[in-house]
């Protein structure tokens, strides 16, 4: 883009009518930035202060008079004409551009000789007038009058697509829920049954076998993981948390203890500090979740060598816990996106992470429902801190 030559903005759909107009005002000097639609006319427009919009009336979703009704609107453009360009020859279709804030009104076809001439006038400083101030506020009345029908019209549409895509979301929900459920049954007995042959309860293997079934139970237990997951998101949106009063460094006890024997065989030093807590009202099974989700992914995501911290602060108004690791961390363009469901970051090692991007989402929305709030710092290279803040007073239900 040349800075020092005027820009027109034209707003057009038509590309006969997009070259012609670029072609003609192009031999005069002129650079014209074409938009296809009023949205795209108004987000352009936002960034320019062009010598002149040229709109043609007649363009699909926001139509040209509600485009000029908002880009008269925008503070940079007062002084830039707004010029209508319209087939409708007729006989208010004049004054109805000009009620709707265009400064000017010409009609198609263009006419290649006079155009440039036409919007040198306009540039100068020409502006066109409703002659009587009758007509005008008649038809300013009539005007306000479509675009509050228009507005109705666009509200009931999205009502109504909501309300489409709600059972559609339902039905996914459903049919999830229920393909979750059906998958687990035979694999928890297909995980059973691997077990009683690696016991060797259902005969002697040899080396190679006993190899293969314990590649198989590993993988079997990672889809089933991974089906809990699935099944514990679908849930969690219909299910009642039911908060109790629990002394949260107990009842992570056990489970910490877990982690302690998964960090030895990892190669991870896991340090878990944090002082006697008073009770807090949460719901168990949701807490003891969140938690896991914390430390699985500390785990999964930090290399060998590598440290995970779990610290929990305990102070009159909320409880604080943090989970810090030293592993690859996550770029600052994920940080957000990583909570939304199924979202995982495309990276070298995540094949080696099997997961489905639920564990945050389900995280988060256990720490939203207890009214707290998980949020996560993070650099690259250097580990990541998940933190979650639960409110003392502010517990569901409560
Ligand atoms: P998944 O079950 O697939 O791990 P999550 O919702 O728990 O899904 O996490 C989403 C993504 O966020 C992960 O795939 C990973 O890329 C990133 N992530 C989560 N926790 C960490 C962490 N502690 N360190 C680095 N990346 C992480």
């Amino acid at each position: 883009m040349n800075e020092a030559q005027p820009k027109i903005l034209y707003i057009e759909d038509n590309p006969d009518n997009q070259r012609l107009v670029q072609r003609v005002l192009g031999a005069r000097g002129y650079e014209v930035v074409l938009a296809g639609d009023g949205t795209e006319g108004l987000t352009i427009a936002r960034e320019l202060t062009p010598q002149l919009v040229l709109v043609d009336l007649n363009i699909p979703g926001l139509d040209g008079f509600e485009v000029t009704t908002r880009l008269s609107s925008l503070s940079h453009l007062q002084q830039v004409p707004i010029v209508a360009l319209t087939a409708d020859n007729s006989p208010d279709a004049r004054e109805r551009a000009l009620v709707a804030g265009c400064d000017g009104f010409l009609l198609k076809p263009i006419d290649p000789r006079l155009l440039a001439r036409q919007i040198g006038e306009y540039i100068a400083g020409h502006r066109e007038q409703i002659a009587s101030p009758t007509a005008e506020a008649a038809l300013l009345r009539s005007y306000n009058q479509r675009l509050v029908e228009r507005l109705e019209q666009q509200v009931r549409e999205l009502s109504s697509a909501n309300a489409e895509l709600e059972e559609l979301d339902r039905l996914k929900s459903q049919f999830l829920a229920t393909l979750s459920h059906e998958l687990r049954t035979p694999l928890t007995s297909l995980i059973g049954y691997l077990e009683l042959f690696e016991r060797g309860i259902l005969g002697t293997l040899n080396e190679a076998q006993h190899e293969a079934l314990k590649v198989m139970h590993r993988n079997s237990e990672t889809l089933a993981l991974q089906l809990n997951n699935l099944l514990y998101f679908q849930e969690l949106r219909s299910r009642s948390i039911v908060p109790q009063a629990i002394q949260p460094t107990e009842l992570l006890r056990p489970l910490l203890a877990t982690y302690h024997q998964v960090a030895q065989t990892a190669g991870l030093h896991f340090e878990a500090a944090g002082t006697q807590t008073a009770p807090l009202a949460v719901d168990r099974s949701a807490f003891e979740q969140l938690v896991r989700v914390l430390l699985d992914n500390a785990f999964k995501f930090t290399p060998r060598g590598g440290r995970v911290r779990m610290i929990i602060r305990d102070e009159p108004s909320r409880l604080i816990m943090r989970v810090e690791d030293s592993g690859v961390g996550i770029a600052p363009e994920h940080q957000q996106k990583i909570f939304l469901p199924f979202y995982r970051v495309e990276a070298p090692h995540a094949s080696l992470h099997p997961g489905a991007g639920l564990g945050l989402a389900i995280a988060k929305h256990i720490a939203e429902v207890h009214r707290g709030q998980l949020t996560v710092q993070s650099i690259v290279g250097r580990g990541s801190v998940f933190s979650v803040v639960l409110p003392r007073t502010g517990s569901h239900g409560s």
